[in-house]
């Protein structure tokens, strides 16, 4: 058994026109495939919010500024829709190929500015512009009412929100926790191109972001802080620390403290693996006493 897949922009259309008819409510999963339980968990929350569900399935080559990541890109189709099929019939694939996204002759960009910028921006030239760009296509192809991101990729997260305001997009955006393995790493499709010995060190960096995230609510200095935890990233094995910065939740922000709701974010390369992760950080008690008095 197997989930239904529509592979055209105008049977989706066809689909979600069946489904209001109906009268559903209707969410969106914007996803690349690989689907793990990160992802599995955002199509619940969008069954929870909705009546019916498109998961999209699209390996977005302008969201990837290197070839041999696109790559090198895992890509699972068949297992993707078996592990959809439990969701019954509520749900279907939106799995378009390239020339259906971007037919020839397609000329149009969104560049989302001030979110998007530093963090993964600063790593990633163009990144942003090919995830605005793709995710305001799929969010006008799809007609939803919500759409679910996860918050492991926070600054994505920061930037749909900022694109679909601006563009006063109908669909309301959700951010979902981030799911995690035992051992604290989060999973991501890219974590199967981790070896085995170094699938078990990098639990080091949610571990270091977490004791750094404490620290700081406890109101130990930033650059110390940020310090120890590079330290513990690259004694677990990592190559580089890409970034490790401390973020206002809402606008990105850099704060020197944590005056406010705040998050820890870091990219760090295992070998040729590149990670991401984030955990929140709370207004540190001293800062939040000085807040309240
Ligand atoms: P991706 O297929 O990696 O582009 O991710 C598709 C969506 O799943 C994005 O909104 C991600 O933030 C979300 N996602 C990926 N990994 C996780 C995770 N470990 N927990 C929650 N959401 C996730």
């Amino acid at each position: 058994m197997s989930v239904e897949i529509v592979r055209t922009v105008a049977g989706i259309r066809a689909r979600v026109a069946a489904w209001r008819a109906e009268g559903a409510r209707v969410a969106v999963i914007p996803t690349m495939g690989a689907l793990h339980d990160g992802h599995l968990s955002l199509v619940r929350e969008g069954l929870a919010r909705a009546d019916r569900a498109i998961v999209t399935l699209f390996v977005n080559p302008r969201q990837f500024n290197s070839a041999a990541d696109l790559a090198a890109y895992p890509r699972t189709e068949e297992d993707d829709a078996r592990k959809l099929a439990v969701f019954g019939d509520g749900l279907v694939l939106f799995a378009p190929d390239g020339d259906e996204m971007y037919p020839p002759g397609f000329a149009t960009g969104v560049t989302v500015s001030g979110v998007s910028e530093g963090l993964c921006g600063a790593g990633r030239p163009g990144h942003f512009d090919g995830v605005a760009t793709v995710v305001s296509k799929l969010l006008l192809i799809a007609g939803a009412d919500v759409a679910l991101f996860g918050e492991k990729d926070f600054q994505q997260l920061q930037v749909v929100r900022r694109m679909a305001t601006d563009l006063n997009l109908p669909t309301e955006i959700v951010g979902c926790p981030t799911v995690r393995e035992e051992d604290g790493l989060a999973l991501s499709s890219r974590n199967v191109r981790l070896s085995a010995e170094d699938r078990l060190r990098s639990a080091a960096l949610p571990r270091a972001l977490l004791a750094a995230a404490r620290r700081l609510e406890a109101g130990a200095p930033l650059a110390e802080t940020l310090a120890e935890a590079e330290d513990a990233i690259l004694a677990a094995g990592f190559a580089r620390v890409e970034y490790l910065e401390l973020r206002a939740e809402a606008g990105l922000a850099p704060l020197a403290v944590p005056d406010r709701p705040a998050r820890l974010l870091a990219a760090a390369w295992m070998g040729e693996v590149r990670l991401i992760d984030n955990v929140p950080v709370a207004p540190a008690r001293a800062q939040a006493g000085l807040a309240a008095g």
